[in-house]
């Protein structure tokens, strides 16, 4: 690469730019092997997936340091020619695909001829092999991609037995992190133990070299479950419930799947998916998070669930080509897929769910509180990594500017002054408190129950058909959305369904909420004396007032934290400071707007002193402010541009303006205001809706209060056709 390069150097006097080279083929390659051999459980998978491509019925693995220092795959596979042994390491040879075409309709499980390749470039490959009907079998090993001798003549059993030593040898960086970083051999036993559960008429081992004992050795069966027995043991067998659903008749949706999936009694600390696709082993983060969602949402004491699933669709409609492992897929259909498998397994769900609870208050109602109370530690691991933690302090999102016409909490502030008035006797409210010591005995539990129970009986069920089924249109307007069920629309009031959800899934997840943590402890005080400065019934005199309620209020939650963080994950730490709020929809967070609503609602509106209505008041607390309620920024769209001149007075004295000037707009808060706006939507569309599909069980009111009105019997009238 020593010719001078032809064209003028840019800039003159400036530093040369980089000279771009060719890299050497053999650190491309080395590159490239490091990407598909990413660890040594990656090689084992190729391995065994190459012998299971075979059509071996034994595959045996051994393992030693982890897989760094040997690997040894061993099949009864149809074993390699001895022709093709020259080639065999290659990079893109492969036995399995020959145009890009038949990647359409591909069925074995490597298809690139990429693996064997990479390995030769990172380890030391031996193989062995014999074809049916040979004397004997030959040995060769490999380097960078070629023989590194010829093949020799050796005594061999029917199939195959690849050897790599030394995994990533030349990878000085790899071969530390991976020394240093917990040993890769659980990661090896997991996955053989994965493809033992789906290959059922395959007889898997894995085990350390030199060890006796094997660490997963799975006998050939006909029986699923047997084969879940055999390496997952008998106690998670006796969880397990069979489903199955197929899809047969919708067009271009064709698809089945089967599988086993964990009950009510099923409880551990991290969840196990094993899924296969076209008996491709194989990771589907949105499906495995739908189903995480369903668990925790109907049966949070078992929220970690063992799913086992296959799924079965026409090879043209799974792209196996998205991820150089082919770990991740990508289906065609895939939303409408995931949607139905949540349907099946939510239904399957929701009538174990109730034996569950009969049986748990029957028997020993301290076991379950005891499983709440570890899961809930187990929660907050898994928050701090997963959750989108709020960046901006708490304090610093809610809008205080008194000059906002949007930043005013009396907008949406009615009636609570009369609610002060009947906390006059402070001294009696504190007592009332202190009385009640002991929140964690079994009638809790009950009420909950009761309360539960209140909403299904409370369930309107022709309303229930509508919400299970209904495709969501669009929003009307602020406060409706459009939703159609067979030929009818209906109206449907958002806010007044979220706030309904909401409650329902804060009594559903009681005691076993995720968290979400704020990035800076907010004080109850100051956000009291927030909430009621801006409640003008309160008048602007009664600072002295104000300040009393603000600091009653907070001491009552104090008071209660310890209850109020154990069931609802609301916790103010000894200061008085908010730290945590709880995930009562996954992927959703409540307008940090109305935090300071929130708290002065859970300081005056709870009841205390009686356990049913204290949860039944902290769940509709949480329901009106996880509620999605119009944005405190009125919507800038239309004329609601007007809201954002940064001149008010011309507003306020009534002067109608009609052309809005550019330099006249506080752009910045316009910009928050679309946002918020247009979040709301997305919010509404694909979490609020498809929640409540899944959750909702709209109370009888809502038929005759405004909160569903059908707008029109006959869809194609309304279109004109
Ligand atoms: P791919 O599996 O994508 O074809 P690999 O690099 O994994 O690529 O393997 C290359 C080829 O080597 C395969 O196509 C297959 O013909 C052959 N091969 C690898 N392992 C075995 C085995 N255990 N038994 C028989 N043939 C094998
Ligand atoms: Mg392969």
């Amino acid at each position: 690469m020593d010719v001078d390069d032809p064209s003028p150097r840019a800039g003159g006097g400036g530093a040369d730019p980089p000279r771009i080279r060719r890299l050497e083929e053999s650190v491309v390659n080395r590159i490239a092997a490091g990407e598909v051999i990413q660890r040594p459980s990656s090689a084992v998978k190729e391995l065994v997936e190459n012998s299971l491509d075979a059509g071996a019925s034994t595959v045996s693995v051994t393992v030693k340091d982890g897989g760094l220092k040997l690997i040894q795959v061993s099949d009864d596979g149809h074993g390699i020619r001895f022709d093709d042994l020259p080639i065999l390491c290659e990079r893109h040879t492969t036995s399995k695909l020959s145009t890009y075409e038949d990647l359409q309709t591909i069925k074995s499980m490597g298809f690139r001829g990429e693996a064997l390749a990479s390995m030769t470039y990172v380890g030391h490959v031996t193989v062995t092999t014999i074809t049916e009907g040979q004397l004997h079998g030959y040995r060769v090993s490999y380097k960078d991609g070629v023989m590194e001798n010829e093949p020799k003549p050796c005594a061999a059993v029917k199939g195959t037995q690849i050897m790599v030593e030394n995994l990533f040898y030349n990878m000085v960086a790899r071969r530390k992190t991976l020394q240093n970083s917990n040993d890769d051999y659980p990661k090896i036993v997991d996955f053989i133990s994965r493809f033992a559960v789906h290959h059922i008429n395959v007889t898997f081992s894995c085990r350390k070299h030199g060890a006796n004992r094997a660490d997963v050795h799975s006998a050939s069966t006909s029986s699923r479950l047997d084969a879940i027995r055999n390496v997952y043991g008998a106690s998670v067998v006796r969880d397990l419930m069979e489903i199955e659903v197929s899809d047969e008749n919708a067009g271009d949706a064709v698809f089945k799947m089967d599988g086993y999936i964990s009950n009510a009694n099923y409880v551990a600390k991290k969840i196990t998916m094993i899924l296969f696709i076209n008996d491709r082993l194989v990771d589907c983060t949105s499906l495995k998070r739908a189903i995480e969602y369903v668990y925790s949402a109907t049966l949070p004491q078992a929220s970690k669930p063992f799913i086992y699933m296959s799924i079965n669709l026409p090879s043209e409609h799974v792209d196996v080509n998205i991820h150089p492992t082919k770990k991740e897929v990508s289906l065609l259909n895939q939303e409408r897929i995931i949607e139905i498998i949540k349907n099946i397994i939510e239904e399957k769900l929701r009538s174990s769910n109730t034996t569950r609870i009969f049986q748990t208050q029957a028997g020993n109602p301290s076991a379950l509180i005891q499983a709440n109370t570890q899961k809930e530690k187990g929660t907050d691991i898994k928050m701090a990594s997963g959750m989108k933690s709020q960046k901006t302090p708490v304090n610093q999102m809610v809008r205080t500017d008194p000059r906002n016409p949007s930043g005013r909490l009396h907008t949406y502030w009615h009636g609570q002054s009369s609610n002060l008035e009947k906390k006059t006797d402070l001294v009696s409210v504190r007592n009332v408190v202190r009385s009640r010591r002991n929140p964690k005995d079994a009638c809790d539990l009950s009420s909950r129950h009761e309360l539960i129970t209140e909403v299904d009986s409370h369930c309107h069920p022709g309303l229930l058909e509508v919400v299970k089924n209904c495709t969501y249109v669009g929003l009307a307007d602020e406060v409706f959305a459009l939703i159609q069920h067979n030929t009818r629309l209906y109206l449907v009031n958002v806010v007044n369904v979220s706030k309904e959800l909401m409650y329902q899934q804060a009594l559903c997840r009681f005691g076993n909420f995720n968290a979400i943590q704020l990035s800076e402890p907010a004080p109850l005080q100051e956000l009291l004396l927030m909430a009621l400065k801006d409640d003008e019934l309160m008048g602007d005199e009664n600072d002295e007032e104000k300040k009393e309620i603000a600091e009653v209020n907070s001491e009552i939650l104090k008071e209660n934290a310890k209850m109020i963080n154990e069931y609802f994950s609301i916790h103010v730490d000894k200061d008085g400071n908010l730290t945590r709020l709880p995930v009562v929809l996954d992927q959703y967070t409540p307008d940090m707007d109305r935090l300071p609503e929130f708290v002065l609602t859970m300081g005056n509106d709870v009841t205390w002193d009686d356990e049913k209505e204290c949860f039944r008041t902290v769940a509709a607390a949480i329901g009106n402010f996880y509620a999605l309620h119009p944005p405190i920024l009125p919507n800038p769209s239309g004329s609601g541009i007007q809201l954002y001149k940064k001149n008010r007075d011309s507003m306020a004295s009534g002067e109608h303006v009609d052309n809005t000037d550019e330099d006249d707009i506080d752009q910045e808060l316009l910009a928050e205001a679309e946002t918020a706006w247009s979040q709301r939507e997305w919010t509404i569309q694909h979490v609020l809706f498809p929640s409540m599909r899944l959750f909702l069980k709209p109370p009888k009111s809502m038929a005759t209060d405004g909160t569903f009105v059908q707008v029109c019997s006959c869809v194609s009238k309304l279109m004109g056709i």
